[in-house]
């Protein structure tokens, strides 16, 4: 067993994490209130970052999942706010799904486009009735001669307006035989700009800088050639899907956590409480010791399933060890979000600390982007009791 990295994945992480803390750090307030800049997006694709998984005729770095999950954790440490983080995890994730499934044309007029920061690439999934049963949607695409007619809604759908201001669309899951359950279900690559889309915006709570909203489908034709893979597949490519992302997400969330426990550290070490250091404090220094304990067995076990999606992408034992990445990650930063939060009392609270945003952006993976808890633990424990 080796723990250490490549001199590849150090040097990777070593020149990101110069060019974020440059050129993504000092914005973190802005994109809370303002949104992602594009010239952001569009100067970080010299780095080959935005749907780094693609494959290399496409224009990607064909990166393998572990690079991947070193980006999300710097570029999270950078904008702790998560917003930059989701973005780049959705064109990575998604990225990869369309990579890995998608026609040569359809892989050819979405990726290059993604991959320079021109276009956005998110998932669509979520309905009005449910996110966490996939199987129960109810959007329906019908064939029309060489077309597919999309009828139904999406909700909670992230990048609704960047694709739509952008460019761009989202990977989206519709029942091409409904009675099939979730044999029935196709994946599409749908532009935001489809005639017979209307969307809208949802106020959140964090993560300000990238959207969220609606999309209701009507009439929404789109080419047959927009179809992901193979008709009635599309289930398991959003599973697959599923799995690389929330390794992804695990690894946002542990930068993040990063990030804020560093700032933390760096406060308890100057402010002076009943003339004592309040690092002195043994409730605070052992409060401090545990919860980086925690963050690195996060961060283990993050590595190991990012290093199992690089040998079996498709294993029951990857996804397992995905969904308990996911399952522990967003539970451990929300922990470290709301312990230095309490360190740092009023200011904690404040605007000025910046704590409050990553806390905020860190709730989304608590309460259900890419699954839910009770989500996670149910494809866990259905691995346990498998015979
Ligand atoms: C900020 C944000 C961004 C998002 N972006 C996207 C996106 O880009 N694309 C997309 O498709 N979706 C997106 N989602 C939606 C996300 O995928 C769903 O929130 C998630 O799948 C859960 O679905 P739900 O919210 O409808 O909750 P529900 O499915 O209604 O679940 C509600 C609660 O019930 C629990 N639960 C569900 N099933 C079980 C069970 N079997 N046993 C016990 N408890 C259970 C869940 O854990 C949860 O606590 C986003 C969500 C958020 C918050």
């Amino acid at each position: 067993m080796d723990f250490s990295f490549s001199e590849e994945e150090s040097l990777f992480r070593e020149n990101l994490r110069e060019f974020l803390q440059k050129e993504l750090r000092p914005l973190v307030g802005k994109i809370d209130r303002e949104g992602i800049p594009r010239e952001f997006v569009k100067k970080a694709s010299s780095l080959g970052i935005w749907a780094m998984t693609a494959s290399q005729d496409v224009g990607g770095q064909g990166a393998g999942f572990l690079l991947s999950t070193i980006a999300s954790e710097e570029i999270a440490r950078a904008d702790f706010s998560m917003a930059t983080a989701v973005y780049f995890l959705l064109e990575s994730g998604w990225g990869y799904v369309l990579d890995r499934y998608g026609s040569k044309s359809l892989r050819e007029a979405v990726l290059p486009k993604v991959i320079s920061g021109d276009w956005f690439l998110g998932v669509a999934s979520t309905e009005p009735t449910g996110g966490s049963d996939v199987a129960g949607i109810r959007t329906l695409a019908t064939r029309r001669d060489r077309k597919f007619v999309l009828n139904g809604q999406k909700i909670y759908i992230s990048g609704v307006l960047e694709a739509y201001n952008w460019g761009g669309g989202h990977l989206t899951l519709a029942k091409t035989n409904p009675e099939a359950g979730h044999r029935g279900i196709s994946m599409f690559f749908v532009p935001t700009s489809t005639q017979g889309i209307e969307i809208s915006k949802i106020e959140n709570m964090g993560r300000m800088g990238i959207s969220t909203g609606t999309m209701r489908y009507v009439n929404a034709e789109v080419p047959e050639g927009n179809l992901v893979g193979e008709l009635n597949r599309g289930f398991y490519y959003a599973m697959d899907g599923f799995n690389h992302a929330r390794v992804l997400v695990a690894g946002a969330c542990i930068g993040a956590a990063e990030a804020i426990l560093e700032m933390g550290l760096e406060y308890v070490k100057q402010r002076e409480v009943f003339s004592t250091k309040l690092k002195d404090f043994e409730a605070i220094a052992f409060e401090a010791a545990e919860l980086k304990t925690r963050l690195e067995m996060a961060k283990l076990l993050n590595y190991k399933a990012a290093w199992m999606m690089d040998r079996e992408p498709n294993s029951d034992e990857t996804a397992m060890l995905a969904a308990m990445s996911k399952l522990t990650a967003p539970q451990v930063a929300f922990d470290i979000a709301k312990s230095v939060m309490m360190w740092m009392g009023a200011y904690g609270y404040s605007k000025d600390a910046l704590v409050e945003m990553g806390f905020r952006g860190i709730v989304s993976y608590l309460v259900g982007a890419e699954g839910a808890m009770n989500v996670m633990k149910l494809i866990i424990s259905r691995r346990l009791f498998k015979d």
